[in-house]
């Protein structure tokens, strides 16, 4: 049931397609560098109550959009293999109900591949649980591996141990039956370039059709920000870690790996549909406690229909769901809309920065003149703002030439510090514009 009180104002648009991102907020402990949202010390019921909640969430969504396409389903965290076997069966049943493309109507071709991935980490898989993935249709696997080496790992706080990472990683390959995506860490404390290198050589052993790359970061608030500043870790040099992360990456590219997002390495034609479409600014869902979507808002109505206004000249809303207890009592009663909810409307011009921003963050960048006809803005004109821009240096220019705004590897590592320049002149686009 909509709650038409919170859903009438929204005004949501009706987009041919989306995504959907689903949050379990489950962790057994907290790794020392995290800052995602997660619990930990969460018993089976919790869970169940949890799971129950989220397909309440998930119905009131299909509901509204009952003839979208659903091209994805991603389901991450915290940690989604925590939970257990006999709840996941059902619970990824209903979810296959809902979403999956059997059951999207007659609008969608057979052919239609609907990526769905789910996280795990290796303590919390064992081969029942494959078992139940795979059959569920589950067929993407995102495992987080970070480290082959036990020293990083309890540098970490992780989990799983080296030897618990290869048994996870010998018994995903022998179900056989998912696509694999890796998460692995440079810029570990007291990390070598060795180190590195043999972090990675572990890796390619298995082949993974993708992998995540990150070098660490101090988040604040964290254990690990304690540690650095009572001076018991050090993650070196700023230059020492930037000649980590090239050794990992020049190893990747060396065997067969595209660098085509910041983070984001794959084999030829595996790169990640799902975080693709995130950068390409399309809309998801977003289920689960802590989970964030992005939906677009229908058009106005002409002037004087009664239509229930968003705030006038937004395109977007970009939903925050509430954490575990408040998604509980908010969510689990109708499924529907709260105040709890936290509601940030996007503009046209809020949007078009985003679009860059992400799109910028890959190989493939932005599309000039889709860009400019989504936003209404005139195509010479983005074009010129984009050559004006301090970031110009590092276009791509074969790619600038055939339509597309694209930097070259040196210019996506220095994105952060070039952004701010191209904001300025993205708002300083005519207001004709329909931003
Ligand atoms: S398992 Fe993942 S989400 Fe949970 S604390 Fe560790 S890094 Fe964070």
């Amino acid at each position: 049931m909509i709650d038409a009180q919170i859903e009438a104002p929204l005004r949501l648009g009706q987009p041919d397609e989306l995504m959907v991102y689903l949050h379990i907020p489950f962790c057994s402990t907290r790794c020392g560098y995290c800052d995602f949202y997660s619990e930990t010390d969460v018993g089976e019921l919790r869970i169940a109550a949890t799971l129950k909640a989220i397909l309440r969430e998930a119905e009131w969504y299909r509901a509204i959009y009952p003839k979208a396409r659903f091209s994805s389903l991603y389901l991450g965290g915290g940690t989604p293999s925590l939970i257990p076997s006999k709840l996941l069966a059902p619970f990824l049943a209903r979810l296959a109900r809902l979403f999956a493309p059997a059951t999207q109507g007659s609008m969608h071709s057979s052919t239609d591949e609907f990526e769905w991935s789910f996280e795990a980490n290796p303590e919390s898989l064992d081969p029942e649980k494959l078992s139940v993935l795979a059959e569920s249709g589950v067929n993407r696997l995102s495992l987080g591996v970070q480290s082959f080496n036990d020293r990083f790992l309890r540098a970490l706080d992780r989990q799983a141990d080296s030897q618990m990472v290869q048994r996870a990683l010998e018994e995903i390959q022998n179900n056989g039956r998912f696509e694999l995506s890796l998460d692995l860490m440079t810029g570990l404390p007291d990390q070598s370039k060795d180190d590195v290198a043999a972090d990675v050589q572990r890796l390619l052993n298995y082949r993974p059709e993708h992998l995540s790359l990150y070098s660490l970061t101090v988040e604040r608030g964290t254990p690990l920000e304690r540690r650095v500043q009572e001076g018991l870790v050090s993650l070196g040099a700023p230059s020492h870690r930037d000649s980590l992360w090239e050794t990992a990456t020049a190893l990747l590219r060396r065997n067969g790996y595209q660098h085509y997002e910041i983070s984001n390495f794959c084999l030829p034609g595996k790169h990640a549909r799902h975080n693709s479409g995130y950068w390409q600014g399309r809309p998801y869902l977003g289920l689960g406690p802590g989970a964030v979507g992005t939906l677009p808002l229908a058009p106005l109505g002409p002037p004087g229909e009664r239509v229930p206004a968003s705030p006038p000249g937004e395109r977007a809303v970009r939903i925050g769901n509430p954490g575990l207890r408040e998604y509980l009592q908010a969510t689990g009663v109708s499924g529907g809309l709260r105040p709890a909810h936290q509601l940030e409307y996007l503009s046209g011009q809020d949007l078009l920065l985003e679009r860059f921003l992400l799109g910028l963050r890959t190989s493939g960048g932005v599309r000039i003149g889709a860009c400019a006809a989504e936003f209404g803005v005139d195509e010479a004109a983005l074009r010129t703002v984009v050559e004006s821009w301090k970031g110009a240096v590092y276009l791509d220019r074969r790619s600038f030439a055939a339509g597309r705004v694209a930097l070259r590897q040196g210019g996506r590592m220095l994105l952060d510090r070039l952004l701010p320049d191209l904001a300025v002149r993205l708002e300083s686009l005519p207001n004709e514009s329909g931003l």
